[in-house]
């Protein structure tokens, strides 16, 4: 086990306020929300970013995508949202275990 504060979050050693979970990936809503619907999805598998991504590695982001998809309907954002993964402290990443952040629930603005 890495000591990860995801992979506890998984593993239910800490309190997280699940949205969903199946056997290759785990949502949650995000503790310091920066819009009215801030939720992580993360694969179940550790990796740091999504810099170490492979191609073994990489049916899991397509699953994580499909499930973001079906997510927003069930959750009523499918009209917009944005999905966002900082890779490396200069684009503001603080866990090191991947994951996308999915922001709706009001105008987003223009990305740059
Ligand atoms: P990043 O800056 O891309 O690494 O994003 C990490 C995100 O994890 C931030 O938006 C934090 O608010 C969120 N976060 C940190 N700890 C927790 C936690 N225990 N439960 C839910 N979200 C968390
Ligand atoms: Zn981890």
């Amino acid at each position: 086990m890495h000591d990860c504060l995801f992979c506890k979050i998984i593993a239910g050693e800490i309190p997280s306020s699940k949205v969903y979970e199946d056997d290759l990936c785990y949502a949650f809503y995000d503790i310091n929300p920066l819009a009215p619907v801030h939720f992580l999805v993360i694969p179940k598998v550790h990796l740091a970013s999504a810099a170490e991504v492979t191609e073994e590695t990489a049916p899991v982001v397509g699953h994580i995508y499909a499930v973001i998809a079906q997510l927003a309907k069930d959750l009523g954002i499918a009209e917009g949202y944005r999905v966002v993964t900082n890779v490396g402290a200069l684009a503001g990443q603080t866990v090191h275990h991947l994951h996308f952040h999915v922001l709706s629930g009001k105008d987003l603005g223009s990305f740059n």
